[in-house]
């Protein structure tokens, strides 16, 4: 590796004009400690730092990037939008074909309103459920982060998980009152809630698949006792897929959980974000027609956006699902089944205890004796895990050439363009990380 002052002298004067030096805290390195590396560009599974170090990238974007970096076709889409204008502000025939290619993946998606980034998706879910029910309550889980919508932030996972917050300051008691906070995987403690409280429950909001507080994947049932739970009371259900929408499958955990693990259920609404923007800002919010229309224009539930479907923003997210077929899907797969496989090796072989947790293609790495013998269910039993033996084990990997994301809260993420070269890189760097994380 070359040495690092470069990254170091941007990391100063970022912090002289940003707070903490960035503009999304979990870049800030704060749980692993050093200095975040600036980047200067990426490609295909590699992302360069302003000091020309090369890393295999195991972050990517936080996932949109699912065919790899600076993927030509994403690339070139971008490049002939732009060429025709940056913003218009009024509609374009794009929009139409991104929401069409997401109402073909997830058909219960009849209507789609496009958003820029997840947090409007999830918080636009929240105010139609709220106006289409009539009702204040919305139920979360702790550990699931649904992006920093005030009513949302109560126990939440990613960065509030990594700054070990409870929530955030500058939202009100009666904003926060009306959120309850439930353990995930617990349908007895939905049922009680419900059963205390069902007439002013909106609705519960859940990750599709847990990938804030590290992979927790939904108990079988889960997702779908939550629809019928919700159903029972007159509540909706709104699947929150911004992470794992178009990643873990064509059609989304939605779709994966449905197909390949057989269970059966529909949410009222789902938000999508990150892959269906392909590294731009676009998210989004599906559901049925009838519940859809209730905003405006065409109901009362108000909604806006001057960017929203924005023309070179929507190009790269069309580019990008046009581009997602299933080989990409079971690329993606496949290495993320080699890749876990010898994560735990490596661990093992150093005495390390631990569990890879997946959710299809997403993973990421328990810490414990607990977690090794019963897997982690509840974002409790995370905050109990050897979180303490992440921080080593990220820079032993940083320091070999591996980007893996700077908190232990946080997935893995595989692209398409991780092939045998990146790979072998990521392998070669795993026996010195866990030599890092079993001396923590
Ligand atoms: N929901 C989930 C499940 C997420 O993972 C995220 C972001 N990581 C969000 C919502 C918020 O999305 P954004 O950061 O685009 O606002």
């Amino acid at each position: 590796m070359h040495d690092d002052a470069a990254n170091h002298s941007a990391f100063e004067r970022a912090q002289g004009v940003l707070p903490g030096g960035v503009n999304s805290p979990v870049r800030a390195y704060r749980s692993v400690g050093g200095d975040p590396r600036f980047i200067a560009s990426a490609a295909g599974p590699y992302i360069t730092d302003v000091a020309g170090n090369e890393y295999v990238d195991l972050v990517c974007s936080w996932g949109p990037a699912l065919l790899g970096h600076a993927h030509p076709a994403v690339v070139a889409a971008v490049q002939e939008a732009a060429a025709r204008g940056l913003s218009f502000g009024a509609p374009t025939v794009g929009e139409v074909e991104l929401a069409e290619e997401i109402r073909r993946r997830v058909p219960a998606a009849e209507r789609v309103r496009l958003v820029s980034t997840g947090t409007e998706a999830t918080m636009t879910a929240v105010r139609l459920a709220r106006g289409a029910t009539g009702r204040p309550l919305i139920i979360k889980f702790a550990g699931c982060y649904h992006g920093h919508v005030d009513s949302l932030l109560a126990e939440a996972g990613s960065g509030v998980a990594t700054q070990a917050l409870p929530g955030s300051a500058g939202v009100t008691e009666a904003t926060a009152s009306e959120t309850l906070v439930l353990p995930y995987n617990d349908l007895g403690a939905v049922e009680a809630a419900f059963a205390e409280r069902g007439a002013d429950i909106a609705a519960v909001i859940t990750e599709a698949a847990p990938a804030n507080m590290g992979i927790v994947p939904p108990a079988p049932g889960f997702n779908a006792g939550l629809r019928r739970i919700t159903a029972a009371h007159g509540a909706l259900l709104i699947l929150d897929e911004v992470l794992t929408g178009f990643r873990v499958s064509a059609s989304g955990w939605w779709g994966y959980e449905t197909s390949v693990l057989g269970a059966s259920f529909t949410p009222d609404l789902f938000t999508f974000g990150k892959v269906v923007g392909g590294g731009m800002p676009v998210a989004a919010i599906g559901g049925p027609a009838a519940l859809m229309d209730q905003l405006a224009p065409l109901g009362p539930v108000y909604q806006a956006g001057t960017l929203s479907g924005n023309p070179v923003a929507v190009a790269a997210g069309l580019a990008t699902l046009r581009a997602a077929d299933a080989a990409v899907y079971a690329k993606v797969d496949a290495t993320a089944t080699h890749l876990g496989a010898a994560v735990s090796e490596a661990l093992s072989a150093e005495g390390v205890a631990h569990r890879v947790q997946y959710s299809g293609s997403l993973f990421s790495v328990m810490f414990g004796e607990e977690a090794a013998a019963s897997g982690v269910h509840t974002y409790a039993q995370v905050q109990a895990s050897d979180t303490f033996r992440y921080p080593p084990f990220f820079h032993a990997m940083l320091d070999a050439g591996v980007n893996l994301p700077p908190s232990v809260y946080e997935a893995w993420f595989l692209s398409a363009a991780h092939d045998d070269v990146a790979v072998g890189r990521i392998l070669e760097a795993l026996p010195g990380a866990a030599r890092a994380a079993a001396a923590a």
